[in-house]
């Protein structure tokens, strides 16, 4: 037996934490400013909130957690994505009685997939979220792909770019399906397993294949645009407009299929195009949404729009362009303990510290005053403040500040005082 995290998991350590700690500062921030308040929802739901009806998606059909307690006939599964538990809540909590929707929410946590593990692909991984739900609104679908926008703006990160299509609304795209499905109809024994039962399931979702997309069967299919209705054109129209007047740059694919078998009308993927990225590039993805909450016993017509941002990709594409996220915070004091005899007087000086809101450490180790005295470097404190056998009966210590190389004597009860003194003395 030995002990390791399970395949495709990590540990995230505290030696790496000020990057994670920093992004969702951020993201609290944006999220703010955007006016859209948090939401959280457990970590496993009923099965039947992800898996529902028909649905198509490898997620749903490959890569689920799922699981049954012995004794109980309870089916659970561990969140693979998002939105279904939002929806869910949403209607649970009669959110859509609101008087003031839509509801936006974003979240910010682990989801559990069952995939392949390689570079940006992990079992356990991060999302930030956002779900705009009860509204119909082609500026809410420009609202959110610009908060993700300017928050991977914000971070520095400049290899991106939008991918955007159109699914068009049920009557655009029932048309589709029916000419995807003549298209591909005498080939589909010569295509992939999940080919053949997206071929049943969702049409659409074929255009999506990373195994036969390069066959000539997928790059003479019949194209979206061709099938779209006035309406659904208009509703695109609106969208691009929109993102044109924020100066989002974005590029229409017309093979984006991508997400939940309720997509309608936009769908997108921001991309990085850095080289270094890799075959997992898509950085955040998301659409427009009809049914779902309709499905968990909502009123119809409740209509939504989120995407979801993986934060270890968004890691990695920080990386790819030398982003740093993140700097290390030394500490403001540490108290270099000199004697055995001076360990309570050291206690009270870095409890007042600490009450005055200085980040401050000490040695529980009784090494030796050069030991310490590394410590000062290596935790890139600001100040070290000695404390011997001799300061206490003085009634004094001694304050070094690190960074201008000055020392002071100060009394015992003037520490803060002159901590106070050497800080703002930054400003
Ligand atoms: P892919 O085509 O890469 O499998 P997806 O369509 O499954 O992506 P979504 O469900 O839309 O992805 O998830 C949104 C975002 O979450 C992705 O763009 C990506 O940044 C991140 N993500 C999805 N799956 C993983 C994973 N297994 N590991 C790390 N990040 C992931
Ligand atoms: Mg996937």
């Amino acid at each position: 037996m030995d002990y390791q995290v399970p395949r495709g998991t990590q540990d995230i350590l505290p030696k790496d934490i000020s990057k994670w700690q920093k992004l969702e500062d951020m993201i609290r921030q944006f999220c703010y400013v955007y006016n859209y308040d948090e939401i959280r929802t457990p970590i496993f739901e009923h099965t039947n909130v992800f898996k529902r009806g028909n649905d198509s998606s490898d997620m749903v059909n490959k890569e689920m957690y799922t699981f049954q307690l012995e004794n109980s006939k309870t089916s659970l599964t561990l969140r693979p994505e998002g939105t279904a538990g939002v929806a869910r809540s949403f209607v649970e909590n009669k959110m859509y009685g609101n008087a003031d929707l839509p509801a936006k929410m974003y979240y910010v946590g682990p989801m559990c997939r069952h995939e392949r593990p390689q570079k940006g692909r992990m079992r356990i991984f991060n999302q930030f979220g956002v779900e705009v739900i009860g509204a119909k609104s082609p500026l809410l679908d420009v609202e959110t792909i610009a908060l993700g926008w300017s928050f991977v703006s914000a971070l520095g990160l400049k290899d991106m770019k939008v991918l955007i299509n159109t699914l068009g609304d049920d009557e655009s795209r029932a048309a589709y399906r029916e000419a995807l499905k003549e298209h591909f109809k005498n080939d589909i024994d010569t295509m992939c397993p999940d080919c053949k039962r997206r071929y049943e399931q969702n049409p659409l979702r074929i255009l999506d294949c990373k195994v036969d997309h390069d066959k000539d069967i997928m790059k003479n299919a019949p194209k979206m645009e061709d099938y779209l209705n006035d309406s659904s054109k208009q509703y695109f129209k609106e969208v691009l407009d929109g993102l044109d007047m924020l100066g989002i740059p974005y590029e229409v694919d017309d093979r984006l299929v991508r997400g939940l078998d309720y997509y309608t009308h936009t769908v997108f993927e921001v991309v990085s195009v850095n080289k270094e990225m890799g075959a997992q590039s898509t950085v955040f993805a998301g659409g427009r949404y009809d049914g779902l909450v309709e499905y968990f016993g909502g009123p119809e017509n409740m209509s939504g729009i989120g995407w979801a941002m993986g934060l270890e990709r968004l890691i990695i594409a920080c990386e790819a362009e030398g982003i740093q996220l993140a700097d290390e915070n030394g500490l403001d004091a540490y108290v270099l303990c000199l004697s055995d005899k001076v360990r309570k007087e050291v206690l009270g000086i870095v409890t007042e510290l600490r009450a005055n809101g200085y980040r401050t450490d000490t040695d529980y180790l009784g090494r030796s005053y050069k030991a310490q005295f590394k410590t000062v470097d290596r935790k890139h404190a600001r100040c070290a403040i000695l404390v011997g056998d001799q300061d206490i009966e003085n009634g004094t210590v001694l304050i070094k500040d690190v960074k201008k190389q000055e020392k002071y004597t100060v009394a015992l009860d003037e520490i803060v005082d002159k901590m106070d003194e050497i800080f703002n003395s930054e400003e």
